[in-house]
């Protein structure tokens, strides 16, 4: 979009803005417009993609590791430079660590092992001595069929685990989209909802196996590749490796003709790990409050940099004229979402918090800004632009998300498409407990297909700058409109 254009329409928004004050409101007026809008109070594209390419050189950032720590700790510095006052909740848990990971098989021929390449490992699965865990190799069955072999101990399983669709057809009830036609498909297949359906690998540990390999069927090798998945299951007690389609047909028919695997899974179990969540509270006239969450931990540049997008918005709340926003609005930033068994992220903010979410008029959720799309391998996943992830937005309350494509038509933010889940296990992201506490919640969440999975370059290569900076300026807008509607209006 040309620089030119953007002055010239905040020019109009502005004096439309100011036309509107001196008209007299109607009786019952409708939802404010994103007046008082002015992007020159936001830090600049450029300033925002150096924040981003920053944490992207940090490189995946799990729950409470080192490269977490230091863009938690460069959050909270940023955001008390912009005169807020950081407040933490402070978690322990044992965090465990992958080192080092490799795979060899035999075909049972008699030959030797075969090293073989390796997708990924299961997170918080177990872990190996350095030389490995070697047995007899055993089919366990596929996905969700599986039973647990019988004289399995000591033995590699071989589980077969399918993608299953997004079925977002039968999750969804859609409330708009934009343009008209970019709706969600019925039905989509992506590598990241492996993270739903992974099997649970307990029983296998139980009944004394020595590790598990599990294979993507029906995604290429190369959208297996790096997938951190399932992420926030509990501690599985077994050691256990993903492999490819292509090696996953050659286990198979190794498992079948006796043969034997080596599994090497070497890390750490970090026992007290430090890991915090901040908030801070921008004050306003009243004592209503609007916040504005993410998460701060994940595997790579999309996942998770909402973070940055906060940090915009609270710069752009300290460069505004005192007494711009009548509410106060609470910026929260939690840890957790990658270890969510242990350190409990949002749902733990709004357990600790109770006299905060009382007060809370709107919660608008940000995750995963500037994606672009990675088109799954056996589906078209959106119809335009077919280069960009589709900014796919949750709510259960229709006036947030009606003020959300608002703001994206003011933006000319395309495409989104905004929706009401039917059921709330589909109400996908950190916006997910704070609806279940009652508050009107709103999550903006687009799900790109490599969402969960790290890569030396962090798939840096699928965030668009631009497109980074048109969400922070719609989200901008969006808090205009949410501190400037009636409270009972924002809950309808
Ligand atoms: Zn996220």
């Amino acid at each position: 979009m040309a620089e030119a254009d953007e002055t010239r329409r905040d020019f109009l928004n502005r004096l439309a803005a100011g036309a509107w004050a001196l008209s007299v409101a109607p009786a019952c007026a409708p939802p404010a417009r994103s007046s008082g809008f002015d992007a020159s109070r936001l830090p600049s594209a450029e300033d925002v993609w150096d924040w981003q390419l920053w944490m992207n050189s940090l490189g995946p950032r799990y729950t409470g590791g080192e490269a977490h720590a230091t863009f938690v700790e460069f959050l909270a510095r940023s955001l008390e430079e912009t005169g807020l006052t950081v407040r933490r909740d402070g978690f322990r848990f044992t965090r465990w660590e992958a080192r080092r990971w490799a795979l060899a098989v035999s075909d049972g021929s008699g030959g030797g092992m075969v090293e073989t390449p390796v997708a990924s490992y299961y997170p918080y699965s177990g872990l190996t001595p350095p030389g490995g865990v070697e047995g007899d190799l055993v089919y366990g069955g596929r996905a969700p069929d599986l039973s647990v072999p019988s004289d399995v101990a000591g033995k590699i399983v071989y589980l077969e685990s399918p993608t299953p669709s997004l079925d977002f057809a039968r999750w969804y009830a859609e409330v708009g989209a934009l343009p008209g036609a970019a709706g969600l498909p019925d039905r989509s297949k992506s590598a990241a909802a492996q993270t739903l359906s992974a099997p649970d690998l307990r029983p296998f540990a139980e009944a004394g196996a020595a590790g598990v390999v599990l294979g993507w069927t029906d995604v290429s090798d190369e959208r297996a590749a790096g997938q951190y998945v399932p992420f926030s299951r509990p501690f599985q007690g077994i050691p256990a490796l993903w492999i490819g389609p292509t090696a996953g047909e050659r286990l198979r028919a190794s498992c079948a003709a006796g043969g034997r695997a080596r599994l090497t899974l070497e890390g750490a179990l970090h026992e007290n790990t430090p890991t915090d969540t901040l908030y801070a509270l921008a004050e306003g006239e009243t004592d209503e409050i609007i916040i504005v969450n993410t998460h701060t931990d994940g595997p790579n540049a999309v996942e998770e940099n909402g973070g940055l997008a906060l940090l915009a918005l609270a710069r752009y709340l300290n460069q505004s004229p005192p007494g711009m926003m009548k509410r106060s609005v609470l910026f929260v930033l939690t840890t957790g979402h990658f270890a969510r068994p242990y350190v409990p992220s949002i749902g733990g903010f709004v357990k600790a918090h109770p006299d905060l979410i009382e007060r809370t008029v709107a919660a608008l959720t940000i995750e995963h800004l500037g994606a672009l799309a990675w088109e799954s391998s056996d589906d078209v996943k959106h119809a335009a632009p077919a280069d960009v992830e589709i900014g796919l937005a949750i709510s259960a309350r229709g006036a947030l998300s009606a003020l959300f494509l608002e703001s994206a038509r003011e933006e000319a933010f395309e495409p989104v498409v905004a929706v009401k889940p039917n059921h709330v296990e589909r109400f996908f992201g950190e916006a997910r407990q704070l609806h279940l506490a009652g508050a009107p919640a709103f999550g903006y969440i687009p799900l790109p297909e490599y969402l969960l999975a790290e890569a030396p370059h962090g798939h840096i290569d699928k965030v668009d700058k631009h497109r980074l900076h048109q969400e922070i300026r719609m989200f901008a807008r969006m808090l205009h409109k949410l501190d400037g509607a009636p409270a009972a209006a924002l809950r309808r």
